[in-house]
């Protein structure tokens, strides 16, 4: 059984009168081929359970599944992060981070170039799926260039290039007009669909909320299921 699985996660940042207790027992699943919202108020520990689960931070307990590995039981079992993050993750920040000093196509094409692919073969995919984010004119642009919709667009055809079977995104639609909005969200369920990415989604935005079919809303640190309207993309 692939996908993801966490349970009771818990991250306590800092120590002693200071500490906070960002995630405080968060229980999680995620099937493959199934796209699963995320929501909860500001400060509610959205980002750090999404950090936790693509190992950019460490939890302070708990366990974490991915695919058939467990990556965490109170403590990391995977002795190469990188390689996790890079093989098995695609992470879609709330801002763009891209590298200012390659092309929109380079930016995308560096991954799949890391894992092995030609260049030629790394710059087709990312070709295409700039295209199918309606970015693929601005190929031979510098990022700097760009407009903050243009720039996530990038961030978003970096994070699928791969194909990685975990996607994590965290507000991925927030500097972006309805429609471009509605045509990430179908992109990340065609992924779903297609590779059996399991794919977890935080955000607020109403217009894509009745999307999901299932969804957690995060609450002081703890996690609730709810039944989402599951409504169509069009
Ligand atoms: P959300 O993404 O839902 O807005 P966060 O996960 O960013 O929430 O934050 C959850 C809680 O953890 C907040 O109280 C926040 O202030 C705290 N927090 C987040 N990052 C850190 C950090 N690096 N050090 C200390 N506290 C943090
Ligand atoms: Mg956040």
């Amino acid at each position: 059984m692939s996908g993801i699985r966490i349970e009771d996660v818990r991250k306590r940042y800092g120590t002693g009168d200071t500490a906070v207790d960002a995630l405080k027992g968060v229980d999680m699943v995620v099937a493959p081929g199934e796209v699963v919202g995320l929501i909860g108020p500001s400060g509610s520990g959205k980002t750090t359970l999404l950090k936790c689960l693509g190992a950019i931070i460490e939890p302070s307990a708990g366990r974490m599944t991915l695919g058939d590995d467990v990556i965490y039981d109170q403590g990391w079992l995977i002795p190469d992060l990188r390689a996790l993050r890079r093989d098995k993750i695609g992470f879609i920040f709330q801002a763009p981070y891209l590298i200012p000093f390659l092309d929109v196509t380079d930016n995308v094409a560096l991954l799949p170039m890391l894992s092995g692919d030609s260049n030629a073969q790394a710059r087709t995919k990312a070709l295409e799926l700039l295209e199918a984010l309606d970015v693929g004119h601005r190929g031979q642009a510098m990022p700097s260039q760009l407009s903050g919709g243009e720039q996530q667009r990038v961030a978003i055809a970096r994070a699928l290039v791969n194909r990685p079977p975990v996607i994590l995104a965290d507000e991925p639609t927030a500097p972006l007009d309805s429609e471009r909005a509605m045509a990430v969200i179908r992109i990340l369920n065609q992924m779903a669909k297609q590779f059996e990415t399991a794919i977890i989604v935080v955000t607020h935005d109403e217009k894509i909320i009745p999307t999901f079919k299932r969804l957690y809303q995060i609450r002081d640190g703890r996690t609730e299921e709810q039944a989402g309207e599951g409504r169509a993309i069009d």
